[in-house]
């Protein structure tokens, strides 16, 4: 249900509970800037306002159907509220909220008063505790001291030295720290790794074009970005030791993944505060602009959140790219930076509408991230030139393909890095029970553990907890699936439990058993294909080899084989769904046959007359997903660029059609990858260009990828005009004469755009080289003049697209 009035619903919320704090420091938003609402609230929040803030906490989360929302305990400083009342808040808040979905609970504290009987009940309530520190103790004690001027640098490092105790060390959620372009950025970041955060945010000191942080918002200056750029080079050097949310965002933005904060990125804000008196606010930052800037008029006693979902400033900050200022919108960083964080844009004669005050620093550090990042990725992935001209002729034999799997395990395995980062505090048993087993499995058992995580879908699974809003909750316990089948499939004795979704334990690669009505089950991997599976529902023993016709419940991943070469007849995974069209169901015995025996006719006909395809086709093609085709007659095929391996189709009419799908769907395959790896576009280009196969414009990139699978269909045709005769050969002539003009314009639109990268205009002359030749080809005059007529009817179309 969406909120009243349109709003994108809340999923993060900062409780406020003590409007007071214990340390004076001069960079503290809610003290030290504009906004000084803090004088006019309640010092500690009543029994009241939190049990009204649970309750309509569950009621948002409710109407939208959340798997899970986190609460941060705030303030001032939350530890001043008192062990009491933190326990009782804690409960009172699980208890409304948990019936309805996951709480991630968490307290964000200066640390001082942090101590042992404090941490003890944050693990018995599972409160995740996070610390403000600005680095070593130069750095913290030029702002975070005591009224007095006292530091506060040995206090809080005795409450991280708690936390990083065996004990507590599940409750320790990371540091906070804010920059101060005064202090050493190597000694600021080395202190801070050495404490060993589970996440290190560095936050950039607020501030506004009105009022701009020191040493920031000069045309040229960019102390901020030249002091993240000294961290980021010691980060790089010692092995990442510690996740920083700052660049780990502008990485993952970069590669088209979210950012985890939301200070940079495109995503919309989905923080609501409220306060210790029951107001609702927008994000606490603003309160550096003027003040009362966060002020929504509303309060939780008399307001569902919902309402404050639909409040235009709210709404403002929901807009993504639409939202900001026109420099921004032509940004060519815009997607990692966003604009900034919304409080740094503000000019009072501007408002909000502006690029950040911290610009010319933002700028800097997402460009110099970007080019380290893309030069680490690349060296273990180079391609030798002969394979990347192979591939841009649109072939490719199994060695080049062989450098695209290589790439792709890297891809896989970076993808699961950055899911465990973030999924590790918010996945709960099920995430960490597999991650375990599959570490522990990377030793023992390291091929299997690659075999089942090149599985088409395993990318797809990474790639949906990473970028789908509130996925990571309700996904990332898959996981556990992931590594039950790689210990099934390589005979390693493991117990875990599985989530269970859509009434099936989905087990990648082997197939998916039907355990009924539950949401968890135990798996006992038992040997070689033999495993035991007990649920409220039942209970299932699968021994090896077992067959559905003898177990109903368990449904096998089915094997198309055809002289000697065998995929993946996919219709049981529970992440296969990311391609253009919906998925079949499970086959019936018939249906899987008729994929066997097409599939046979089609590799027959691609390993003898197309023996440039075949190779690389051998080599890379894991996995056939069968599609969902509820049109007669029609042909529907597709590849999707995070599952390599994996061609989806609906059953066509012939073995030489699924041919045609087949090497058609693997030059997307191929190509995907290969981007993966290389830009051969400007990204950052935004125009769209005429595809002459298709009505509507195309972004660069898309028309990359439908010409190179064009090759294939022109060769196709090309080449299967000359094994037919009569008509058949002349309905093949006019498809082939059809596709070279259509391929050959769109070579030259690429060739032509401005925006391909050096690699991408070799890659295009690569493929202009394949293409050319056939241009000379005789065809039939009627097929030659039935092609034009085809391709001058696209061009109307598209001109008369244009011109509306
Ligand atoms: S770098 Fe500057 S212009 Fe670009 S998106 Fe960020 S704030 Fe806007």
């Amino acid at each position: 249900m969406a909120a009243s009035g349109g709003g994108l619903p809340f999923r993060q919320f900062v409780l406020k509970i003590h409007s007071r704090c214990d340390l004076a420091c001069d960079h503290c938003y809610v003290y030290e800037h504009a906004d000084q609402s803090w004088r006019r609230r309640p010092t500690v929040i009543s029994t009241e306002a939190v049990a009204k803030a649970g309750q309509r906490i569950a009621e948002h989360a409710r109407d939208h159907r959340l798997a899970e929302v986190r609460v941060i305990l705030h303030g001032g400083e939350p530890l001043l509220a008192g062990a009491v009342l933190l326990a009782s808040i804690a409960r009172d808040l699980r208890r409304a909220i948990e019936p309805v979905c996951r709480l991630d609970l968490r307290i964000h504290t200066n640390g001082v008063q942090l101590d042992e009987e404090l941490c003890e009940l944050f693990l018995a309530e599972r409160v995740l505790v996070g610390i403000s520190l600005d680095g070593d103790r130069a750095a913290n004690d030029l702002h975070r001291r005591y009224a007095n001027g006292r530091s506060s640098y040995d206090q809080v490092l005795r409450a991280v030295a708690l936390l990083r105790q065996e004990r507590f060390r599940d409750i320790y959620a990371g540091l906070l720290a804010t920059v101060d372009i005064r202090s050493d950025p190597v000694a600021v970041y080395r202190a801070l790794a050495d404490l060993e955060p589970p996440n290190l945010d560095f936050l950039l000191p607020h501030g506004t074009w009105d009022s701009p942080p020191p040493g920031a918002g000069e045309p040229g200056v960019t102390n901020y970005a030249d002091w993240l750029m000294a961290v980021y080079g010691e980060w790089a050097r010692d092995g990442r030791r510690v996740p920083i949310r700052m660049f780990e965002s502008i990485i993952a933005t970069s590669y088209g993944g979210v950012s985890a904060t939301e200070s940079l990125g495109l995503a919309p804000s989905d923080v609501a505060v409220i306060e210790t008196d029951g107001t609702i606010e927008q994000a606490d930052s603003i309160k550096v602009a003027y003040d009362g800037a966060p002020v929504t008029g509303l309060d939780i006693f008399r307001h569902p959140l919902d309402a404050a979902a639909a409040h235009p400033a709210i709404r403002a900050r929901q807009r993504g790219i639409a939202g900001l200022s026109a420099t921004c919108r032509e940004c060519p960083v815009v997607t990692s930076c966003g604009g900034g964080l919304y409080a740094h844009r503000y000019r009072s004669d501007s408002g909000f509408a502006n690029p950040s005050v911290y610009c010319g620093d933002l700028k800097k550090i997402i460009t110099h991230v970007r080019a380290e990042e893309a030069a680490r990725r690349r060296p273990g992935h180079t391609m030798p030139q002969d394979h990347f001209d192979a591939l841009a002729a649109g072939y490719g034999d199994a060695a080049s393909v062989s450098h695209l799997n290589a790439a792709q395990r890297s891809v896989r395995r970076a993808l699961l890095r950055l899911v465990h980062d973030r999924a590790s505090q918010d996945a709960g048993g099920t995430f960490a029970g597999g991650w375990n087993l599959l570490t522990r499995m990377d030793n023992s058992s390291p091929g299997v553990v690659d075999e089942v995580l090149a599985h088409p879908y395993v990318r797809a699974w990474a790639e949906r907890c990473l970028r789908t809003p509130g996925a990571m909750g309700a996904d990332a316990g898959h996981l556990a699936s992931i590594a039950a089948a790689a210990a099934i499939r390589s005979g390693t004795l493991a117990e875990l439990d599985v989530p269970v979704t859509d009434g099936y334990v989905h087990l990648p690669t082997l197939g998916r058993l039907r355990v009924g009505d539950t949401v968890t089950a135990t798996l006992a991997a038992r040997g070689e294909g033999d495993f035991e599976v007990r649920a409220a529902s039942g209970k299932w023993h699968i021994e090896p080899g077992t067959r559905e016709e003898a177990n109903q419940d368990w449904q096998p991943v089915r094997e198309l084989r055809a002289r000697g070469f065998a995929v993946r007849l996919e219709d049981t995974d529970s992440y296969r769904d990311c391609h253009q069209w919906p998925v079949a169901g499970r086959l019936t015995a018939d249906e899987a046959a008729g994929w066997q025996a097409q599939f046979e006719e089609a590799w027959r006909l691609i390993e003898q007359a197309y023996p440039r395809y075949a190779p690389g086709v051998a080599a890379g093609l894991t996995t056939l997903l069968p599609l969902a085709n509820d049109v007669a007659g029609r042909e529907i095929s597709a590849a999707a660029r995070q599952a390599f391996g994996a061609v989806a189709a609906a059953l066509p009419a012939s073995g030489a059609d699924l041919a045609l799908l087949i090497i058609h769907e693997f030059q997307h395959v191929k190509l995907g990858a290969l981007t993966d790896m290389f830009d051969l576009c400007d990204r950052e280009d935004q125009r769209l260009f005429f595809a002459p196969w298709r009505e509507d414009p195309r972004p660069l990139g898309a028309l990359l990828q439908g010409t190179y699978a064009h090759i294939a269909v022109t060769d196709y045709w090309r080449v299967r005009r000359d094994m037919q005769t009569g008509p058949d050969a002349l309905a093949s002539a006019e498809l082939f004469a059809r596709w070279r003009m259509m391929t050959a314009e769109a070579i030259e639109t690429l060739a032509g755009s401005g925006a391909l990268t050096p690699l991408g205009a070799r890659f295009v002359e690569g493929m202009r080289a394949t293409v050319e030749p056939w241009l000379g080809e005789r065809v039939p005059d009627a097929a030659a003049a039935a092609a034009e007529r085809w391709a001058a009817g696209r061009r109307e179309a598209w001109q008369r697209q244009r011109e509306s």
